[in-house]
């Protein structure tokens, strides 16, 4: 393979610019040409479509967002605007694409295999629900930031004595609150996987106000309801006042953390690996920190598992 080429799509996170990095970096090491493709698979279908080197990819390691931009297609469902992708690759002479995205962008790689165009599938999104990885890129920085902002809301909750919800994001997957629950040491942590009750989410608010506890913080992932909803149902159960507190996108910003850097780079280098190897139609991902990659028919196949056991050990330790 002489020519790939490289896009973003989807929900941007913060670690797609250093994915690009490894991407452009190591296929140049290798000899081989990258192609920047702007916007998504809008910009696929649309031609928009520009050789990248070296200095294309200097000082982004740091930034968040996309240097590639994204965006969502809808007419990259059909049949038509996926052949009119691979046309426009065509006529560039790109022979394999590394999709950084989350996994409808892994569904648009899939579907370009199965029309027979060699695409590698990385994992980049803040809601960590990527089949085929313990961990995607983007999600350690948006746990960062949901903490921080926690810690913050924590010392105004003290100071005033109040229950505060904190909606945060992770589309049907719990993981960015499970985690930012654990680490922010909220009370109550509701995510989609699981059923929760009121009279006990209500009850652990009681228990914590008759040992002197000056605030609580309850954690709603979006995937349960948003959190004026869940104030509202909470009021009217229990009478119990609360503030709301709904992060929204600067989740989605900001400088990747180290952690998010190391990974970007290993994958999207990984992801090039493959394509020169002439392995298309794969996933990258991460587990037990080893690099592994899956048939990404597969990996869409299966389901991706929030970790029970952290569920367990966030009520054990917030009693
Ligand atoms: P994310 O990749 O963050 O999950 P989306 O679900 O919006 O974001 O998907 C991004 C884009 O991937 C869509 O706008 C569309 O262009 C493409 N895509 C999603 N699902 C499919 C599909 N079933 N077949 C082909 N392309 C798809």
């Amino acid at each position: 393979m002489k020519k790939i080429g490289v896009l973003t799509s989807g929900g941007d996170s913060p670690g797609m610019n250093p994915a690009i990095r490894a991407v452009v970096r190591k296929a140049i090491f290798h000899n081989v040409e990258v192609y920047g493709i702007y916007g998504g698979y809008t910009g696929l279908i649309s031609g928009n479509i520009k050789k990248l080197e070296l200095g294309s990819v200097g000082d982004i390691i740091h930034r968040g967002g996309t240097m590639l931009h994204t965006a969502r297609c809808p007419e990259f469902k059909t049949p038509e605007g996926q052949q009119k992708g691979i046309e426009q690759l065509k006529a560039h002479g790109i022979e394999g694409l590394v999709v950084i995205g989350g996994d409808g962008s892994y569904r648009g790689a899939r579907a370009l295999t199965q029309q027979g165009y060699p695409c590698v599938g990385v994992p980049g999104t803040i809601d960590n629900d990527i089949p085929g990885t313990e961990v995607t890129i983007g999600f350690d920085t948006a746990l960062n930031t949901v903490i921080d902002a926690l810690d913050k809301i924590r010392d105004t909750a003290t100071s005033h004595e109040r229950t505060f919800v904190i909606e945060v994001m992770g589309r049907d997957a719990g993981d960015l609150a499970l985690f930012a629950g654990l680490a922010g040491g909220a009370e109550t942590i509701l995510i989609p996987e699981e059923d929760f009750d009121m009279a006990e989410v209500a009850d652990r608010l009681r228990k914590g106000q008759e040992r002197g506890k000056k605030h609580s913080i309850i954690i709603v992932a979006e995937g349960v309801c948003s959190g004026n909803d869940f104030a509202k149902q909470l009021k009217e159960a229990t009478n119990f006042d609360t503030r709301v507190s709904v992060l929204g996108h600067i989740q989605r910003g900001g400088s990747p953390t180290a952690s998010d850097r190391v990974l970007a780079s290993r994958l999207g280098a990984r992801a090039v690996e493959l394509l020169i190897e002439g392995k298309g139609g794969r996933a990258v991902g991460i587990e037990k920190n080893t690099l592994v990659d899956y048939d990404i028919v597969e990996a869409l196949e299966r389901k991706h598992r929030l970790d029970l056991d952290l569920v367990k050990l966030s009520k054990e330790l917030s009693i």
